[in-house]
């Protein structure tokens, strides 16, 4: 496990040697030096070496791996030497004691307002409601006049409070406290975790503040625990998919992939598959970032990335544990890709996602990563698109008449023109129409037809000619279907499919 430990192990350098130091807007402010026991060494057109006092402070590392573009080097020194220097700059400045007064005041004043009651009340509150309607994400942002509290529900944001501006600090304080981050730091972004317990509920939240020109942007994304992972019939599919994304799911090896933009419901489906699958007689192991279900049964890992466990580093290792399935996250670079091809080459069942429009187009992202054609045609089983649509609230749905483009585009897919149905708007959907999702789907399995053409490097249009005259519906197709039924509205079938 030796790469893990790479921070730990820096070198130790003397500060002495890089004198002169990079000067004014190439160096981290004053304060920020101080505050943190890091200082820029040296800087060129792709590297920034970094000298630190506290190797073992990860959090803090990584904050600035998050920060800069380039490249960064770590290197250890003595914290008397910074000191020293950091002595030299303040009697420079001449005003050493007022710096440190007024640093060390304000720190005090930001504790005593984080830990105010109404204050804690008021965040507690923001987190519990945010549970209890299920919310994906809560915003709090500071704008000129006030600060805005909103929940992302079913995809789309809702304000749900607003309050007096001044109270923003305190606010940002308290979540800086609860998530183990520096409370002083407000012109570098900050990524940290919550954990809260409610009852029987664990909710985990992934904590993200970014400086913005009012102040600061904090979102915290919500991953309940103990919600249940659905099942494959639970998803949406049409019987046809159904049936087909089984056949997938079946093979002994090769790669089954999921497509879509970030919440689109890949990981949903992913666990789904998963929980289908598992059985006694077979090892599965998952990479995760960050494990949204737990699954019985199912060796789950979780990323961990400034401590060097990343996709590819995990899938190395993992390969040694003799499992069956792997499930990898999601593939971001040529390294994890060639990892999951050489899984799948070697006897896996490999499931893994892929940021693609549609289903065809992961054989050319594979491709524009670096993988030969011969071997995605090798290993490829099929692929997925999915897109998520909101469902028509039953409270208050009601029967529609088709309008002039919607019959058109009914008819362009020789389907019926209606009836077609929508939600007015109650209570239960908060006036709204709509209440819950549901996933879209679009997919194919390879044949040796499509196994050809792939390793032949045809293009995605001729495949998918092809793949139509076989009987592959695009996801639109399955969108209609969805409007046609009560499930969902066109309009809500037309923006997802867009994106
Ligand atoms: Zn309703």
């Amino acid at each position: 496990m030796e790469d893990i430990y790479s921070d730990l192990l820096m070198e130790k350098v003397d500060l002495a040697d890089y004198k002169p130091l990079p000067e004014g807007s190439s160096q981290y402010p004053l304060e920020y030096i101080e505050t943190n026991s890091i200082i820029k060494l040296k800087e060129n057109e792709d590297t920034i070496y970094v000298g630190c006092c506290d190797p073992s402070n990860i959090a803090l590392l990584e904050n600035l791996r998050n920060f800069h573009k380039k490249r960064i080097v770590f290197y250890e020194i003595d914290r008397n030497e910074l000191s020293g220097f950091l002595g030299e700059k303040l009697s420079n400045l001449n005003n050493r004691d007022k710096k440190v007064w007024t640093t060390a005041a304000e720190k005090l004043l930001l504790d005593k307002l984080a830990n105010d009651a109404p204050i804690i009340n008021l965040v507690n509150s923001t987190i519990i409601e945010a549970i209890r309607l299920g919310a994906s994400d809560i915003h709090i942002e500071c704008f000129s006049s006030e600060m805005v509290i909103r929940y992302r529900l079913d995809g789309y944001l809702h304000t749900v409070n607003s309050l007096e501006k001044e109270n923003f600090p305190a606010v940002a304080t308290r979540i800086k406290i609860m998530s183990n981050l520096n409370i002083m730091e407000r012109r570098l972004p900050q990524d940290g975790r919550i954990t809260v317990h409610l009852g029987d509920d664990m909710v985990d939240m992934r904590v993200s503040i970014v400086p913005i020109a009012n102040g600061e942007s904090i979102v915290l994304r919500l991953f309940n625990k103990k919600n249940a992972p659905l099942s494959l019939g639970q998803l949406g599919l049409s019987e046809d998919n159904l049936k087909l994304l089984k056949k997938m799911s079946g093979f002994p090896n090769g790669l089954v992939l999921l497509t879509g933009p970030t919440g689109s419901g890949k990981t949903t489906s992913l666990n789904a598959i998963l929980q289908h699958i598992k059985s006694d007689t077979q090892k599965i192991i998952t990479i995760e970032d960050p494990i949204e279900y737990v699954i019985d049964g199912v060796n789950q890992i979780q990323t961990n990335e400034r401590i060097g466990l990343t996709f590819d580093s995990i899938l190395r290792r993992v390969l040694r544990q003799d499992p069956n399935i792997i499930m990898v996250g999601e593939i971001r670079d040529y390294q994890t890709a060639e990892l999951s091809i050489r899984s799948s080459l070697t006897g896996h069942l490999v499931f893994s996602t892929l940021h693609t429009k549609d289903s065809l187009s992961v054989i050319t992202r594979l491709k524009n990563m670096g993988v030969e054609p011969y071997l995605i045609s090798a290993v490829l089983r099929g692929s997925v698109a999915q897109r998520l649509v909101r469902i028509i609230c039953e409270g208050c749905r009601k029967k529609v008449k088709p309008s002039k483009n919607e019959k058109e585009l009914l008819s362009r897919y020789k389907l019926p023109a209606g009836p077609l149905f929508k939600g007015e708007g109650c209570k239960l959907c908060r006036n709204t129409g709509y209440r819950g999702r549901i996933g879209l789907f679009e997919m194919f399995m390879t044949d040796n037809e499509v196994e050809k053409m792939i390793a032949e490097g045809r293009r995605e249009a001729e495949i998918r000619s092809y793949l139509s005259s076989n009987g592959m519906k695009p996801i639109i197709f399955d969108g209609l279907n969805k409007a046609l039924q009560g499930i969902t509205t066109i309009s809500e079938v037309e923006r997802a499919v867009s994106a």
